[in-house]
């Protein structure tokens, strides 16, 4: 008890104060490095790290993500002791710089950006050109020479401090920008004059302290204090929450943020900015590829509002477009030799942001950069053809759960179709779904059961819940790097961006190109590999591997120690999985053959016989078709093992549940509907998942398994009569206790040496069980004695271990993970304190009895791969998934594996 106080009360009491939390960087001079994103974020341990490359960075200062921590600690609040050592760190950059921070002959101005560990791209706030007020501005318009651009700067500054530090609605300063153009009948914002400008800059003003009570502050100080506390700030908004959330990024980690001298994009033609991959992130090809923009201003590229220009001359051909390669061709070169610098030193293709300012060129950000599963594999290849990274790098740098993207459907390429419009090929995959056009109802819909596709002008942050709800997303404005374009290509979701040919209304809500108007609702399809669009649904096809696919899993399966089977029930699905490599299968759910339009009478006639002859009479039915089913699933796995499982469910699943439905089962039967009604009646449990099932049924019923047993038995003979080769493996599932194993057993056993005697051939089987409850994991030691193999069959023992009901319990655990009882659906990925302990105590006792004892898990946590990794350790001899979630397990294994090694 006293222990327990002393925890609670170590765990909310404050954080002592970190010795260093200000790293300064400036060219020749780093304090930190790529090794530190922990406590200076990915941004501030790159931008350290690019300095000491000798790569050109504006100088700057990193406050470390440990004073987040502190920063809510303190109520939200910024704590009195942070502010010395960042005047300190500003003097440094001053002095580095040859400008004063709020002079007003020659302003430093800075950038204030945050920059957490894992890199949440657009989630979080960034406030440019700090340090401007009215006197400031016109030292910069002095120093600058260019009027134009300082006051233009200014009023941007007050719109985005507005905006993310005054919590203003940033579209009221939008209106007067729009009205004034308006006015003046100007298209462009660059057509805005000094004097404009200067009058904009006093609305913005007035308007900020009519709407929030509050003067803007010209204090430049107070100016960078309420930036600093903005971005800590962000990383509490609900849009970083949720983004946290769907990438398991914790909530203890907290945002670094990074002050940092401005350079300007924005100081005329030889003055751009813009984004850039190392390798093409949607192929993989190696090629430089980027966007950017003519005297601009850093978010103007990231937030899509200008349709950006490519970087090369290749990619800019044909587009009618100027490439930097020959707008600003010094810089080009510059900029190509330090992207292959980066590449090299990090070894991984980069993600890069960068600023000219009048011809001279300033890297403004370097990172790993996002990529399709496709373009992760062609990287990892070519980087190991490159020698750059080796074998179990490459591996170790895939995500298992992203290869799920390359085994999603693309369009038919045969299929009729009507293209309504091209844009850009932002994210692959073909999709189909009904057109809604805000994100709620793209969540709505998507819970009413409709596919839809989420029709934007572009997208922010704040879409992030419709994206997910959406098969795809179709942006009118905004490039690859688009936000939409980056965000849906990290889920793996397909993404058309850039259409500009087709007009959204959003008041309307249609979409309107070459004369068609679509209303909400229409259907529309995506080709995110070419950036099309077509009208209505176009057929699928089920997509095909390339090279790379094929080389990575030999890779893995050379580095595994696991076996991957696969959960299939029928001849497609056998295949399926065979072609995506699986190793036998682990789970035959042979209840599921019993739906067969075909054989369903046959069941329910065996289900409401009286007595043990009539209830035998219907098994003879369904003999030849169980024979066949077992046969052809033979006949595909070709020698490799196969694990049928004997009759789980209730059987009352098998009857009929309405009256309307009996009484047509008791005319085609020739029975009475009464006696059916209540026989059906009297099947019912109050709580089936624990009642008569799996092995239960049996004992009461002998006939139903032997039936079965029969059925494999004959089977495998017919196959060794072929000149076939198999040991098939019969599986008992939810037992309890070793009698009833050691029963149903010595029943399959005389099943099989009887179809033996009377076939005249022999061959080797195994009779196995499920561990699914938990005592069977707990007295396994005794079970083991009459089984040949274990299968854990988690879903089960989940099921029983957290008494939580795996069909009514999605209603309630989502709260359970997101308050943090759970971390993790613990259907999803397995439990690995609870229920993992039971299948590591399992498998131990089980091989105490018989050391060489098989183990294997085929609940569906055998294809998530942080429980693969789990059941590696543990280890089991295979794990059993669904079909398309065998190449994910084949790699999971692997990495599990060289993680295994590494700590060894
Ligand atoms: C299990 O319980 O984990 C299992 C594989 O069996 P089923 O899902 O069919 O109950
Ligand atoms: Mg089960």
């Amino acid at each position: 008890m006293h222990q327990n106080v002393n925890t609670a009360e170590k765990a909310s009491s404050t954080s002592t104060i970190p010795q260093k939390f200000v790293y300064f960087f400036a060219a020749g001079e780093a304090e930190g490095n790529a090794g530190m994103k922990n406590i200076l974020g990915g941004k501030g341990a790159n931008l350290a790290e690019m300095t000491s490359l000798g790569i050109p960075v504006p100088p700057g200062f990193t406050i470390s993500t440990e004073i987040c921590a502190h920063f809510y600690e303190a109520g939200g609040k910024l704590p009195e002791w942070v502010r010395p050592a960042v005047t300190t760190a500003m003097a440094k950059v001053e002095a580095k710089i040859g400008k004063k921070f709020g002079d007003v002959n020659n302003p430093l101005l800075v950038s204030v950006r945050s920059g957490a560990r894992a890199s949440m791209p657009g989630m979080m706030d960034t406030i440019l050109n700090l340090g401007l007020n009215d006197q400031t501005v016109e030292g910069l318009a002095k120093s600058s020479n260019n009027p134009r651009f300082a006051w233009d700067s200014y009023r941007r500054f007050i719109q985005m401090y507005s905006d993310v530090v005054m919590g203003m609605n940033s579209s009221l300063l939008e209106v007067t920008l729009e009205d004034m153009k308006e006015d003046k009948h100007y298209k462009a914002d660059t057509e805005l004059t000094v004097d404009d400008l200067k009058l904009l800059v006093k609305k913005f003003k007035e308007l900020v302290h009519q709407m929030t009570g509050q003067s803007f502050p010209t204090d430049p100080w107070e100016q960078l204090w309420g930036a600093v506390s903005a971005v800590f700030h962000s990383w509490n908004t609900p849009r970083a929450i949720t983004y946290r959330e769907l990438h398991s990024i914790p909530a203890s980690w907290g945002t670094a943020v990074n002050v940092q001298s401005m350079v300007f994009g924005n100081m005329g033609d030889d003055s751009a900015t813009g984004v850039a991959f190392t390798r093409n992130p949607s192929t993989g090809e190696k090629a430089f590829y980027g966007e950017f923009l003519i005297n601009a201003q850093g978010e103007d590229v990231v937030a899509g509002i200008r349709t950006p220009q490519p970087i090369t001359k290749i990619a800019a051909q044909g587009s009618g477009m100027k490439s930097l390669e020959e707008a600003l061709p010094q810089a080009y070169s510059q900029l190509v030799d330090i992207y292959k610098k980066l590449e090299a030193h990090y070894r991984d293709m980069q993600d890069i942001e960068f600023t000219i300012e009048r011809g001279v060129l300033w890297m403004l950000q370097t990172r790993n950069g996002k990529r399709t599963a496709a373009a992760a594999l062609k990287i990892a290849c070519d980087m190991i053809d490159e020698k750059l990274i080796n074998q179990d790098e490459a591996l170790l740098r895939l995500d298992p759960g992203a290869l799920d993207q390359l085994l999603h459907p693309t369009l038919d390429p045969k299929a009729q179709k009507t293209l309504l419009a091209k844009g850009l090929p932002a994210s692959p995959g073909g999709v189909n779904g009904q057109i809604v056009f805000t994100s709620e109802e793209a969540v709505e819909w998507k819970e009413q059961g409709k596919k839809v596709i989420l029709v934007r002008v572009e997208t922010s942050p704040e879409d992030i819940a419709g994206m997910v709800a959406a098969q795809g997303i179709f942006t009118t404005r905004g490039g690859m790097t688009s936000h939409a374009a980056v965000v849906a290509r990290g889920m793996g979701k397909c993404c058309v961006a850039g259409c500009g040919e087709v007009e959204v209304d959003y008041r309307t809500e249609t979409m309107k190109v070459k004369g068609y108007v679509l209303k909400k609702g229409d259907v529309i399809t995506l080709d995110g590999s070419t950036g099309e669009v077509y009208l209505g649904e176009v057929k699928t096809i089920e997509p095909k591997l390339d090279g790379n696919f094929e080389r990575i899993m030999k890779i893995a399966d050379q580095v595994r120690k696991l076996k991957v089977r696969t959960n299939a029930d029928t001849p497609k699905d056998a295949q399926t999985a065979r072609n995506f490599g699986a190793e036998g299968i682990g789970l035959c759910r042979t209840e599921h053959m019993f739906f067969g339009a075909d054989r369903i009478d046959a069941v329910r006639e065996m289900i409401i016989a009286d007595n043990k002859s009539d209830r035998e009479k219907a098994l003879v039915k369904l003999l030849p078709m169980q024979r066949d089913d077992f046969y052809q699933l033979f006949k595909i796995m070709d020698g490799l093992p196969v694990t049928i499982r004997l009759l789980d469910p209730p059987l009352h699943e098998f009857v009929p549940h309405t009256d309307e439905e009996t009484k047509e089962l008791a005319k085609r039967l020739g029975t009475d509907y009464e006696r059916l009604r209540a026989k059906v009646k009297s099947l019912h449990e109050f709580n089936p998942m624990l009642g008569h099932r799996g092995c239960r049924l049996a004992i009461t019923f002998p006939e139903i398994y032997q039936m079965q047993v029969r059925a494999i038995a004959e089977a495998a003979c017919m196959l060794i009569g072929e000149g076939k080769k198999l040991v098939p493996e019969i599986m008992i599932p939810l037992v309890a206790t070793d009698k009833e194993l050691d029963i149903l057993r010595v029943s399959a056993i005389n099943e099989v040496k009887k179809v033996q005697q009377e076939k005249g051939v022999k061959f080797d089987y195994l009779v196995g069980t499920m561990i699914e409850l938990p005592r069977a994991a707990i007295t396994a030691d005794a079970i083991a004695e009459y089984a040949d193999f274990f299968s854990f069959g988690t879903n089960d023992l989940t099921q029983t271990t957290l008494g939580l009901s795996r069909d009514d319990s999605g209603r309630f655990l989502g709260s359970y993970v997101s308050s943090g009882i759970l971390p993790k659906d613990p259907f999803m990925s397995i439990d690995q304190t609870g229920v993992g302990s039971l299948v590591k105590m399992g498998t131990e006792l089980g091989r105490r009895t018989k050391p060489d004892l098989k183990v294997g898990v085929c609940g569906e946590h055998g294809g998530d791969p942080e429980s693969i990794e789990f059941f590696h350790k543990v280890g089991l001899d295979y794990v059993s998934c669904s079909p398309f979630r065998v190449p994910i397990a084949r790699l999971a294994a692997a990495r599990a594996a060289l993680l295994g090694k590494k700590l060894h």
